[in-house]
């Protein structure tokens, strides 16, 4: 059951309620190179990116915001570190969501300029606390860094912007411990109803980043806590979209496109199939249809194993079983098999 959270908007996207669980990343590109920033989220816009975050430290890249909304279609989230003008400036320039910490900001004077503007804009604001940031006296309070300590902080942050009367936020408690992101924002997720931006941060590169993302976002979705993500690799962005539609694909909450299962081979295996699903991987990536695909090494538990699948192989000793839905459709020989693979795909 997912937890039941307050809706917000972040442009044409709502997060939280029943809406679907939105995939954010962020450019590193240079904001005020408009060009090279406005290529990186088309790129990304077509990997499946619901929302895109963007540094900005400077009036210019402020200022880019307009060129860059009108190249794009999906929202942006201005981060700001302290400058209460650079939240202003974004908002002037059209941006949809602010990442700003209010205990940042200085007197309660800017916070409300901010509160304000955004309230008149219809804008969101996503309050982070992270692991590394904790305030000295939270630190001493709960003897260290740990989901007390963690919450409190965000609980301090929420304070400053419901007392003038905004609730258009989303909180992330994100730690580079993935067990303390899972209890701090278990704990958040038991006391308000704000909806909850998940990532595990500085998770690091490829397969380590991409394993600490996934168990940590991927055991608090199954938990129902969870309204948006953002998988944070050291890598091309691409790659985090790419991980977070499989984190959400792989607990049912992405609904459409492709899913391909292969078997992981075994001593029954006699073609060439590690090869063959490589290949199958990069063939299909494009295929935007709501089906899956199974590759199995061998047609004695090929067909069998992947009854549910749409369209699949099960290899045998130089050649292949073109099958459907477990029904054996036609024999093909080893070298042709990916290729009459996608020729059945394209039929469905
Ligand atoms: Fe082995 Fe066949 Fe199972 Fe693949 S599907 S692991 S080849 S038994």
């Amino acid at each position: 059951m997912r937890k039941k959270t307050r809706v917000i908007r972040v442009g044409n996207k709502l997060i939280g309620g029943a809406n679907p669980i939105t995939i954010q990343s962020m450019t590193n590109t240079i904001t005020k190179d408009t060009e090279a920033t406005i290529n990186q989220i088309k790129i990304l816009e077509n990997a499946g990116c619901d929302i895109i975050r963007m540094a900005i430290s400077d009036n210019e890249d402020a200022r880019a915001i307009k060129i860059i909304k009108e190249n794009i279609n999906i929202p942006i989230i201005a981060d700001i570190q302290y400058d209460y003008r650079l939240a202003l400036e974004s908002i002037k320039f059209g941006v949809d969501g602010l990442r700003i910490n209010p205990g940042n900001i200085g007197s309660l004077d800017k916070v409300k300029k901010i509160v304000d503007a955004c309230k008149a804009k219809g804008i969101s604001i996503r309050i982070g606390v992270n692991s590394g940031s904790i305030k000295k006296d939270y630190l001493e309070k709960y003897s260290g860094v740990n989901e007390d300590s963690m919450v409190e902080s965000a609980l301090e942050q929420i304070k400053l912007l419901e007392e003038l009367d905004f609730r258009d936020i989303k909180i992330s408690l994100k730690a580079s411990n993935v067990q303390l992101s899972i209890k701090s924002y278990k704990k958040m997720s038991e006391i308000r109803n704000y909806p909850l931006h998940l990532g595990i941060t500085e998770a690091g590169p490829g397969m380590k980043g991409t394993i600490k993302s996934s168990v940590g976002i991927g055991a608090l979705l199954a938990m129902g806590i969870g309204d948006t993500i953002r998988v944070s690799l050291t890598d091309d962005p691409v790659e985090e979209i790419r991980v977070g539609k499989e984190i959400l694909r792989s607990l049912g909450l992405l609904k459409g496109g492709l899913e391909l299962i292969s078997c992981p081979t075994c001593g029954r295996t006699k073609i060439d199939l590690i090869n063959i699903v490589k290949e199958a991987e990069k063939k299909l990536e494009d295929i935007n249809k709501n089906i899956k695909v199974a590759i199995m090494g061998c047609p004695v538990n090929g067909p069998g194993e992947a009854k549910e699948a749409d369209i699949g192989i099960a290899g045998g000793n130089g050649e292949g079983l073109i099958f459907s839905k477990g029904k054996i459709i036609k024999k093909v020989k080893e070298e042709d098999l990916l290729n009459e693979l996608v020729k059945e795909i394209e039929k469905i």
